[in-house]
């Protein structure tokens, strides 16, 4: 189930999913989600570092792998 990265022009396979609470102004970085839902967005590693959340929101990241520097050249 090889899902790719949202960004425009990226091709790369997604590795972690951003999603957000809207409310809290909370957003999440996870590792993959099992499920692809159209109300998160799909990231390689490289995309998924370079998240910045909109202005006055909080980014939290959960992913259980922070080496990202391997991350990104995992494939
Ligand atoms: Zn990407």
């Amino acid at each position: 189930m090889n899902r790719s990265c949202a960004r425009p022009g990226c091709d790369s396979v997604a590795t972690c999913t951003l999603s957000y609470a809207y409310a809290e102004r909370i957003a999440w970085l996870d590792d993959l989600h099992p499920i692809d839902s159209p109300a998160n967005h799909d990231l390689c590693g490289l995309h998924g570092d370079r998240t910045n959340p909109p202005k006055g929101w909080e980014i939290r990241d959960r992913r259980s792998r922070v080496d990202a520097i391997g991350l990104r050249y995992a494939g």
